[in-house]
């Protein structure tokens, strides 16, 4: 028998205390999702390869290597959400500062309830990307060449060089550039990255910015196209 799509979206928890991932996987069933738990990184990875998984939870801490070097693996071959599961606030701190791309994290001791909540969200957010990024049609008409932006491959270069972008990098370039010379604030650059704002990481958009920021630097050193407007917010220079 072929491959069928299942029905119902495969999520991938990797956590290696069997009472949580029991309780996490307990929950997922209940709320229509097929949970597959793995204990170590390295099985993770595996099962990533073998079979499609629409999310993945992921515990910071895994008897094999770390969550985060499992996020930048899984990082290579896909563009699906991450969840982390984090015990320590130092955990968050490296989350949102290592440029990971997770779409969120929840810290222990976590309900239940929060985490499916969470999980329907950035499921919901990363299926209406695409959407999102065609709202923004082929933008970047002004200075021509200087940006190009491919909606449907999710694809921004800037000066002839393509950007390897984060999801949330991607939509936060595509609201800039969509609007060139318009200051936007924090809570607008969230609504235009991230579908479920509250749910999103605080200082996120300062972060995503500033990797974004080196990104661009990287692609043309002598240019730094987004300007920061102290106690506003951010806006994309109109001649960059
Ligand atoms: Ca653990």
């Amino acid at each position: 028998m072929g491959y069928m799509m299942p029905p119902r979206p495969t999520i991938l928890v990797v956590e290696d205390e069997a009472a949580i991932a029991e309780t996490i996987v307990y929950a997922l069933q209940t709320e229509g999702f097929v949970p597959v738990w793995k204990t170590t990184g390295r099985d993770a990875l595996a099962a990533m390869a073998e079979h499609p998984v629409a999310l993945v939870v992921l515990d910071v801490g895994l008897p094999d290597m770390s969550g985060f070097d499992v996020c930048r693996e899984l990082q290579r071959t896909s563009r699906v959400p991450v969840i982390f599961l984090t015990a320590r606030s130092g955990e968050v701190d490296k989350i949102v500062g290592l440029e990971l791309g997770a779409d969120d994290y929840v810290a222990k001791p976590f309900s239940p309830r929060e985490l499916t909540a969470r999980v329907r969200a950035v499921l919901r957010r990363s299926r209406e990307e695409v959407p999102l990024a065609a709202v923004v049609p082929s933008v970047v008409a002004p200075p021509v060449g200087i940006w190009q932006h491919d909606p449907g491959r999710c694809r921004i270069s800037y000066r002839g060089r393509t950007l390897d972008l984060t999801r949330n990098e991607y939509r936060l370039l595509s609201a800039l550039i969509a609007s060139p010379g318009q200051v936007f604030n924090r809570d607008q650059l969230m609504t235009a990255a991230w579908e479920d704002p509250g749910a999103a990481l605080d200082r996120t958009v300062d972060a995503h910015i500033k990797t974004l920021r080196a990104k661009l630097r990287e692609a043309a050193p002598e240019n730094d196209p987004i300007t920061t407007h102290r106690g506003l917010g951010y806006s994309l220079r109109e001649e960059a």
